[in-house]
């Protein structure tokens, strides 16, 4: 029986499992239903009809994100900007959200353009001060965004004290747990409402899958809401994508393991640098969100940054430098990447120029030295 105190890497690879008792001659791996069509019954409201209402895939991939998560529903999409489009579009109209300073640019931009038209409003907060969050708030305020550690600048939010200043509030707590993993950190049983998850990343982890996906820690009228978006309006993942994620996931624990360990040595071998200024790493002890980081992350993760010494032209050169470690956006997969992160943000950026964000994959941390070594003869 496999429930909440079974242990997580057991439950990655066992909570999709069906509830009734296996016979023999059953399949071990549950195959992809790649039919859209069901029977129907005279009628039970929970049968599996259509697809893109429910699947089984889609079931089971819920279940493992539910479960690993400490939540009690999930509503699985087709990438993670979807599943954040359909947090902000289960509001209604006027109501207030308030976002870190920080946080990852397509998100900042489904909030302050996107859904604009909508009659959402938004306003940022440096969230590494939650005394600032709570002035923040104003009547028409209905939810708190929170992205930690966040993207591109690895800053840490408390998300106790801010799910603190929500319950005060009223307000619900959102938190994009993308770069974490539920491995390394865990909102829900910290007091958040959702979490939210780009499975393109750390949760497929093989950069070649696109999902995203809400986890909620109780069903309320507002996840309700969020369920009928995502069966209505149709950004669902394939039974392809539920099944190829499910795999990854069995993984995900020993892979996160390895993450976290390699971008500790590449953070601290960064930091000694003569080529580098800064480097942006919650594991390090100089990091202003090290001891908030400690509290509530298992482990620091896989993602750094960090300045070049040099401006523009030099973080484009050092990415194009590397061999090993491909210069691509995304992140999380088991081969290193690493991008010249202004160029994919657009002209409203903060993001300091020569910013290069590095997601540290599984190869062995000596051949990514040697490889950083290489595009640092750039500089
Ligand atoms: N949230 C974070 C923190 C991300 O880094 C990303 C993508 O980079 C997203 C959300 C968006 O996810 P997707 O690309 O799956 O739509």
């Amino acid at each position: 029986m496999i429930d909440r105190k079974t242990s997580f890497e057991t439950r990655a690879i066992h909570a999709d499992k069906q509830r009734t008792k296996p016979s023999a001659g059953d399949p071990v791996i549950y195959p992809r239903v790649n039919s859209t069509v069901f029977r129907m019954s005279a009628g039970n409201d929970d049968d599996i009809i259509y697809t893109r209402h429910d699947n089984p895939n889609r079931r089971q991939l819920e279940a493992v994100l539910s479960s690993l998560e400490g939540g009690v529903a999930c509503a699985a999409f087709s990438s993670g900007m979807a599943a954040s489009t359909a947090i902000v579009q289960s509001l209604l109209p006027g109501d207030h959200v308030l976002i870190p300073e920080n946080l990852y640019h397509g998100t900042r931009k489904l909030m302050q353009t996107i859904m604009k038209p909508w009659g959402l409003k938004s306003e940022t907060v440096d969230m590494t001060r939650p005394e600032l969050l709570e002035k923040a708030v104003r009547p028409e305020t209905r939810l708190v965004w929170v992205e930690t550690p966040s993207n591109p600048l690895l800053q840490i939010t408390d998300i106790a004290e801010v799910a603190a200043i929500c319950k005060r509030q009223n307000l619900l707590l959102v938190v994009d747990n993308t770069w974490p993993s539920p491995v390394n950190q865990q909102p829900l049983l910290l007091g958040a409402d959702l979490v939210m998850h780009s499975t393109s990343k750390y949760i497929g982890g093989h950069s070649d899958l696109l999902g995203g996906a809400v986890i909620a820690k109780s069903e309320n009228e507002f996840f309700d809401k969020i369920r009928d978006i995502q069966r209505s309006a149709g950004a669902v993942p394939s039974p392809d994508d539920c099944w190829l994620m499910l795999r990854s996931i069995r993984t995900l624990p020993y892979r996160m393991k390895g993450h976290n360990e390699h971008a500790g040595v590449i953070a601290e071998y960064l930091e000694q640098r003569s080529s580098v200024e800064k480097v942006y790493y919650p594991g390090l002890k100089g990091h202003p969100g090290h001891a908030v980081a400690k509290k509530q992350m298992c482990a620091s993760g896989g993602m750094i940054s960090f300045l070049v010494k040099g401006d523009r032209d030099a973080a484009a050169r050092v990415v194009q430098g590397s061999s090993l470690i491909a210069p691509v956006t995304s992140l999380g997969g088991v081969e290193s990447t690493w991008e010249h992160r202004i160029r994919s943000e657009g002209p409203d950026t903060a993001t300091p120029a020569n910013l290069i964000r590095l997601s540290v994959g599984l190869e062995h941390p000596d051949d990514l030295i040697a490889d950083i070594e290489l595009a640092f003869q750039q500089l």
